[in-house]
């Protein structure tokens, strides 16, 4: 049975980009003849019935925009049997055979749920963290990267002009890639991930202490989300160095923004994918980038993947930080 009327949502933390990935699932299924519901809310908004059919002007003057036209949530009821019943009921009842899920991994969670429950869905990975494995880039995290770099390069200014340390926590939740990236483009003098042990006094206090040597008064620490502690270790620091150091918690600013051309690239090509999968019968599918090629897996498998952390990557950043 061809699917004839699909659903697009929004869910679980915002991302620069998906505007642009909305816009390309309506646009595409329309062109392709099929009808399109945007859904708020995420899965609040399948639970309540609050959706309303798309035309190609529903999503004109947004490709550049920050944030998500249908708005997104975390959807507590959602997780139980009874919220479920009541999300697949009003697809039902609407006709709807199709969901395309644009959000992070608890949001694909939820579309095996659907999928179980006999409702085909496509997830589109959206999240700045860019902690999908089977994904190189997830729409949002190339604005997100920019928006920290300009922000600390705006830091290192006044870091400077004191001859302050500037420790600055990034987000990225459990993943440190934001981290290390921004990271090497800021020039930071230590770069603290989750995924790698770190030791206060070799890994910050010798790294300035060397910086110091060469006569470099200012210093960055970047911080995943992950780590956490930076008020606590700017404290420290300042003891320990006597150097005057300040914590900043880079938080939300973060997740806004006019995205970046590659998120609105890549959030395209993803959506476009999504609807060509549900055409084709596909159900239960992650939509991926690797090597600049658009694929796609299996949520469940996706779920399961490790993103092996760039140790390389990590270490040359240090190499050349002093
Ligand atoms: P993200 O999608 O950004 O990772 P969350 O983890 O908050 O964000 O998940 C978003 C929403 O997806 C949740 O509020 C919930 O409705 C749904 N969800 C998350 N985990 C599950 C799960 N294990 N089963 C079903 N639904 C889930």
């Amino acid at each position: 049975m061809s699917v004839k009327r699909i659903a697009v949502l929004t869910s679980g933390g915002d991302a620069p980009g998906m505007n642009a990935a909305i816009r390309a699932v309506a646009r595409t299924a329309i062109n392709r003849g099929l009808e399109v519901y945007g859904v708020y809310r995420g899965y609040n908004g399948l639970i309540n019935d609050d959706m309303f059919e798309m035309n190609l002007r529903s999503v004109s003057d947004i490709i550049h925009r920050g944030g998500t036209m249908l708005y997104t949530a975390r959807s507590p009821e959602f997780r139980t049997e009874e919220g479920m019943q009541k999300a697949i009921a009003n697809l039902r009842k609407r006709g709807i055979d199709g969901v395309v899920v644009i959000g992070g991994d608890g949001s694909f969670r939820g579309a095996q749920d659907l999928t179980r429950r006999g409702m085909p869905t496509i997830g589109i990975p959206g999240t700045i963290d860019n902690d999908i494995s089977c994904c190189e880039h997830t729409i949002g995290y190339d604005t997100a990267l920019n928006t920290c770099m300009e922000m600390i390069d705006k830091l290192r200014d006044t870091a400077q002009s004191h001859d302050r340390c500037s420790v600055v926590e990034v987000m990225g939740r459990r993943a440190g890639y934001l981290a290390l990236n921004v990271g090497i483009a800021c020039g930071a003098t230590s770069i603290l991930v989750p995924e790698i042990e770190f030791d206060f006094e070799k890994d910050i206090l010798e790294r300035m202490a060397a910086t110091a040597k060469t006569q470099k008064k200012h210093f960055i620490i970047i911080v995943a989300e992950g780590v956490g502690g930076v008020l606590e270790m700017a404290k420290s620091i300042e003891e320990r160095t006597g150097i005057e150091t300040r914590a900043t918690i880079l938080g939300h600013v973060q997740r806004g923004g006019s995205p970046t051309l590659r998120d609105r690239v890549l959030a395209s090509q993803m959506g476009n994918e999504a609807v060509k999968l549900l055409l084709e019968g596909k159900s239960n599918r992650v939509v991926t980038i690797q090597n600049d090629h658009i694929l796609d897996y299996d949520i469940e498998e996706a779920l399961a993947m490790k993103k092996p952390f760039n140790l390389d990557l990590y270490e040359m950043a240090h190499e050349i930080s002093i």
